[in-house]
């Protein structure tokens, strides 16, 4: 990888490029199950689309291998990778709710808190996960297989849920 490209693509995010380097590498790169520890080279910290497409762009042209981290709940900490890129899409938390049709639309940083702050002033709420801090989007495409009945009752309710989300 070229120093010149990292620059480059530094200069091109909106949001924060995290390196081995900052001080705040450790906190951020964190993910949930603190048994794992995963050393990514950076941490691409997007804030919209844009950044997005350009750390996607970035890890392919420099033949990086890339890690998506929503709320980084995932056990085997599927959101982070060593030596690759990590693009963080925690900051990207917008949710919009329609009271009048009862859906809302998430932002892929999301987390079940941010959802059930949005949607309970309107007197509604998402079935979804039963922990405030895992992700929307990890919850919403797959989740954790669970064979115990409070969780199978869980999964019903947010697959059924699946296209009145935008992660
Ligand atoms: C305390 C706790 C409570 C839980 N409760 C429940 C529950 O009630 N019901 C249930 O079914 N499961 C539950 N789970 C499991 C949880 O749903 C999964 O671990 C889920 O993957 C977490 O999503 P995340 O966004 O936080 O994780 P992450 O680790 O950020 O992501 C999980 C996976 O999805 C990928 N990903 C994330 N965002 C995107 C995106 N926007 N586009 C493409 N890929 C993406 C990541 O690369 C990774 O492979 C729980 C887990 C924990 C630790």
């Amino acid at each position: 990888m070229q120093a010149m490209a990292t620059e480059t693509f530094i200069g091109n995010m909106r949001g924060p490029v995290i390196r081995r380097t900052d001080a705040d590498y450790d906190a951020v790169r964190s993910l949930y199950n603190r048994m794992i520890d995963k050393s990514p080279v950076m941490i691409a910290r997007c804030t919209d689309v844009a950044d997005l497409v350009t750390a996607v762009n970035f890890a392919k042209q420099n033949d990086l291998q890339a890690a998506i981290r929503g709320g980084g709940h995932n056990g085997p900490g599927l959101g982070s990778v060593d030596d690759g890129l990590m693009i963080d899409l925690s900051m990207m938390k917008g949710v919009r709710v329609d009271p009048t049709a009862r859906t809302v639309r998430v932002g892929p940083g999301c987390t079940q808190g941010d959802v059930d702050r949005a949607t309970h002033i309107y007197g509604l709420a998402v079935p979804a996960g039963i922990v405030s801090t895992t992700g929307i989007a990890g919850l919403t495409l797959g989740a954790a297989p669970d064979t115990s009945p409070a969780r199978q009752l869980t999964q019903v309710g947010f697959s059924n849920l699946f296209p009145k989300f935008c992660a």
